[in-house]
């Protein structure tokens, strides 16, 4: 009975200090499920944290098939419907294509123009994916240009159909940040306790990993390898557009992928536009308006269009951040 008791007593002070042992020593923490893909020309790689690895690699396949599906249906290259409606000049669109094209149009509208979804014409004139050459001469800018005007598209809701009105539509301003959302809103439904959808450095995100916040690098634009600033932000998009990711040389002049749509020239008086916004389909078109606009107009967009904030690297270095950017965005270790 005695030794029966001692055993006892051991049994239940094993127990004790192995539980107390588990609490000072926690379990390691399970990593984060990670996914990598290219994507719209860019790397993409979907973070889930707090889901089983079965159970995550399931969403983050999910959330792939949706952006991959957006590519599809909205990148310029040949066999897209848009590249189809591009080449007709009118048709029935799908849904999400009509979405994607309402929302740019009305941006176009928001921006005075500076966004502007009918931009096509310009972006093939300038052609900055295909490597250093002269810029085009003047005749062919103003040709192009007659061909853009955010106001000759239309578009019927009722009835899905879109006339391009001669313009050539381009989407590669702001798809990538609905194809963001999609997959934002897959994974959000999915039961991960955070994640972060990240295309090229664009990217949606919510929850934590593992009760830590997630953190965001900014490039420097002038020294992309490096980090500009770290951010912790809050869930919802961040979006940086730039002079840095897709530009030539020529004659020691820098032309970006961002066209202005009001000269025809690429835009010169941004090096970075970085938005946080609820959705990245906003904070997307937002950071290529502000690239357009410059940094003072761009930032009073951004203040019209709450709760959206900004932080813009102008042509000079000089840093503009709106009144609400380190609230939405702290930089990671700085105090509250
Ligand atoms: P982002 O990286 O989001 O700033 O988008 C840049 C892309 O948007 C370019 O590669 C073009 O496809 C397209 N684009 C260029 N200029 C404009 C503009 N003024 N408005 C809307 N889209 C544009
Ligand atoms: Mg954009």
């Amino acid at each position: 009975m005695k030794k029966a008791l001692v055993a006892l007593a051991f049994l239940a002070l094993t127990l004790v200090s192995a539980l107390l042992w588990r609490r000072i020593n926690p379990p390691p923490p399970q990593p984060p499920y990670v996914e990598t893909r290219w994507l719209m020309g860019t790397q993409a790689a979907i973070t889930i944290s707090g889901l089983p690895e079965e159970k995550a690699k399931t969403a983050a396949q999910a959330a792939f098939a949706h952006m991959e599906r957006i590519d599809a249906r909205m990148a310029r290259r040949p066999g897209t419907p848009l590249n189809e409606l591009n080449t007709k000049g009118e048709g029935t669109v799908s849904k999400e294509l009509l979405e994607v094209l309402t929302s740019g149009l009305s941006w176009a509208e928001k921006s005075g123009g500076a966004f502007d979804p009918t931009v096509g014409a310009l972006v093939d004139l300038w052609a900055v994916e295909s490597g250093p050459h002269p810029p085009p001469p003047q005749m062919a800018v103003d040709a192009a240009k007659a061909r853009v005007g955010w106001r000759k598209a239309a578009v019927d809701a009722a009835t899905m159909r879109v006339d391009t009105g001669g313009t050539i539509l381009e989407l590669g301003g702001i798809a990538k940040g609905y194809a963001i959302d999609l997959a934002a809103s897959e994974l959000a439904g999915s039961g991960a306790v955070g994640f972060i959808v990240d295309v090229g450095g664009d990217l949606a995100l919510a929850g934590a990993r593992n009760s830590m916040a997630w953190r965001v690098g900014l490039q420097n634009p002038r020294e992309p390898a490096s980090l500009f600033r770290v951010l912790t932000p809050k869930a919802g998009a961040i979006v940086t557009s730039g002079d840095y990711e897709r530009y030539f040389e020529w004659e020691d002049e820098r032309y970006s992928h961002i066209i202005d749509p009001f000269t025809g020239v690429p835009a010169k008086k941004v090096r970075s536009a970085t938005v946080w916004a609820e959705k990245a389909m906003d904070a997307d078109a937002l950071a290529t308006a502000i690239c357009v606009m410059g940094a003072e107009e761009g930032l009073k967009l951004v203040a019209a269009n709450p709760p959206a904030q900004a932080l813009v690297i102008d042509s000079e270095g000089k840093v503009w951040e709106s009144p609400g950017f380190s609230q939405v965005a702290p930089t990671a270790g700085a105090s509250k």
